[in-house]
């Protein structure tokens, strides 16, 4: 069996446009835009890049964007000023601070800053506590991105055995409970699974693989999951991004586990550009809430 290549890209632009679409009309009924603050710190060459693309999207979805930059050395406390700034600025909708954060910035303390109503990442407590009690406020951008891609997809999570292999709080942790709830983002089918997640300190981690009809890897190995792990017609979704000298692979030995899914995405043009359709997705939510 060769499988089923998940198109993300052609998803998230399908989104994209859906967003597109409602912005038009949120500007129309209130004559303001929706407006997104990006802070980006230092000068880190892959947050440079996915802070530009986060911009260029806003602009195409007609959301306004502001990018705040700040020098490498910047302290904890001079980014908690502009972020306490950004949360009373009426004319900002969403802030997004792109992690990583320089090592003297202590993250936690700047992303609790973050006001819940403004937090289009989902990051703050309260929204995760939200999230976990099934009536969410915004759902985290790339979990909630590959909810979107099994839905739009036509798979059904509902019934489903599903491992999730990484434990991350941005990650792992909000899809496993995504895919706990009664309802998910596109309905039941889209939630109710049976869920389990497997991480560093797992013992048998492959034998547990093996059981997922839904197996999602997001660990930031390089090809770690291969063939045996994955069970005979399951659906692989990777959401790793690792960088090698022969470009962006993601945690999954695509060659090897494409011959036995019976669908599996990509790396690059899978879960990745779910992440920034979502943003955005999320970004419209705030302005909408703070513009009943
Ligand atoms: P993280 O480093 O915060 O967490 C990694 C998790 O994987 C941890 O829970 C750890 O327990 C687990 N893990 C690590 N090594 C393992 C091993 N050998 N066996 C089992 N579990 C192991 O990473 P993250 O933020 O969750 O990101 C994971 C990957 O997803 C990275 O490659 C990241 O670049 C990518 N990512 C992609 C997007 C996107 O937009 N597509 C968004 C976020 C993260």
């Amino acid at each position: 069996m060769t499988a089923r290549v998940l198109d993300g890209k052609a998803i998230a632009l399908q989104i994209r446009h859906e967003v597109q679409a409602e912005v038009a009309k949120v500007i129309e009924r209130t004559g303001k835009s929706p407006c997104l603050a990006a802070v980006l710190v230092g000068e880190d060459p892959a947050s440079q890049v996915y802070v530009r693309n986060k911009e260029l999207a806003c602009q195409k979805a007609g959301i306004s964007s502001q990018l705040f930059r700040l020098a490498a050395e910047t302290t904890t406390e001079e980014l908690l000023v502009l972020v306490n700034r950004l949360n009373e600025d009426p004319s900002i909708h969403g802030i997004l601070v792109q992690l990583p954060l320089p090592k003297q910035i202590d993250e936690r303390k700047v992303l609790d800053a973050v006001s819940p109503a403004k937090d289009v990442d989902a990051f703050a407590p309260e929204n995760v506590g939200l999230m976990s009690q099934g009536r969410p406020r915004f759902l985290p951008c790339t979990p909630h991105g590959v909810m979107q891609l099994l839905h739009r997809e036509g798979i059904a999570t509902e019934g489903k055995e599903v491992v999730v292999i990484g434990r991350s709080d941005i990650v792992g942790k909000p899809l496993v409970s995504m895919l706990l709830q009664k309802s998910g983002p596109c309905g039941e089918s889209n939630a109710n699974a049976t869920v389990t997640c497997v991480h560093s300190r797992t013992p048998n981690l492959p034998e547990i693989a093996r059981r997922a009809d839904i197996l999602i890897v997001a660990i930031g190995k390089a090809h770690f999951v291969t063939a045996d792990m994955v069970k005979p017609g399951a659906v692989v979704i990777d959401v790793g991004i690792n960088r090698l000298g022969e470009g962006i692979v993601g945690d999954v030995d695509y060659a090897g586990v494409r011959e036995i899914a019976s669908a599996i995405t990509p790396v690059p043009g899978g879960v990745g550009p779910l992440t920034i359709a979502m943003l955005l997705r999320n970004t419209l939510e705030a302005f909408r809430a703070a513009n009943p």
